[in-house]
């Protein structure tokens, strides 16, 4: 599955290629990624796209002049976008082969939608657990309520986070990992921000002092900027839009990297183990 980086990515580039593209057609393939909606195409053909927000890995496609009428997409497991303008296909989302980007649609793509400047966008999704789907303002308030603020924002409020944490009980790998709380901080992102912030994946949430949850989620949204300049990270195969594979995992302090030396301190070997019910990465000297 795809990191919020990696959506950040798409959604980046997707922004650059179809806003202020109508739509003149639309094809949906299965009906399973439309959440099996029957009138998708004749509801989104004539609409122009206005913007594309995200709120953890759910992107929202707004139109022009429509304000109770929105696309989430998600890309799941499988999910990929591959924008054609004439002869130049670029993709994004997942691994792309060769033979996935010579002939779209194709087996995997579910839903394409075809714009008034002759460029398409196809939406691939080999494992069907992805989706577009229309919905009313109502349904993206509700679908943003249930995220919490984002480590990458600006205006992060850590007052109010560090507050928050004094009443969680859990690892603070498990609080960090907690979309309604934090979004966007997935499983690699929080131990290696827990690394930089030298923190035990597994100390008690409510134990941190208002400095460590700073710094912890300071880490968090670098890393996550970071990964997002450089394309994401590679574990899924995952390509960009032009169809260049993300590099992020070179940058990787812990994750992946157990039985290494600690390239911080060097006096111990980065150990895996479990918090949260998932793996985790750590240095034992130099996270408290
Ligand atoms: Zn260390």
């Amino acid at each position: 599955m795809p990191e919020l980086p990696e959506v950040e990515s798409v959604r980046l580039q997707l922004l650059g290629k179809i806003v202020g593209k109508k739509i003149t057609d639309v094809v949906v393939l299965h009906p399973k990624s439309t959440n099996h909606h029957p009138n998708f195409a004749s509801l989104l053909v004539g609409k122009k796209i206005a913007h594309i927000d995200r709120v953890g890995k759910l992107m929202i496609f707004s139109f022009v002049k429509e304000p109770d009428f929105f696309l989430l997409g998600h890309l799941k497991m499988t999910g990929q976008f591959f924008f054609v303008q004439r002869k130049s296909i670029v993709g994004g989302g997942h691994s792309m082969s060769d033979t996935d980007s010579r002939d779209l649609p194709n087996k995997h793509t579910r839903i394409s939608l075809h714009f008034s400047n002759g460029a398409s966008l196809f939406f691939n999704d080999m494992r069907l657990f992805g989706y577009l789907k229309i919905a009313t303002a109502g349904e993206v308030a509700t679908a943003r309520g249930r995220f919490g603020e984002e480590p990458i924002r600006a205006d992060f409020d850590f007052d109010s986070f560090t507050e928050k944490l004094q009443r969680r009980g859990t690892s603070i790998k498990a609080a960090l990992l907690d979309q309604s709380f934090v979004a966007g901080l997935g499983n690699i992102y929080v131990d290696e921000a827990l690394f930089a912030a030298k923190i035990r994946p597994d100390r008690k949430a409510n134990t941190l002092t208002a400095k460590e949850a700073k710094a912890v989620i300071k880490a968090g949204g670098k890393i996550m900027l970071h990964s997002i300049e450089v394309g994401g990270t590679t574990f899924q195969n995952f390509a960009d839009t032009n169809g260049h594979a993300g590099n992020f995992t070179e940058h990787l302090k812990v994750f992946g990297k157990q039985g290494t030396l600690c390239p911080r301190c060097k006096k111990a070997k980065i150990q895996k183990t479990r918090v949260a019910g998932r793996g985790t990465h750590f240095c034992p000297n130099c996270q408290k």
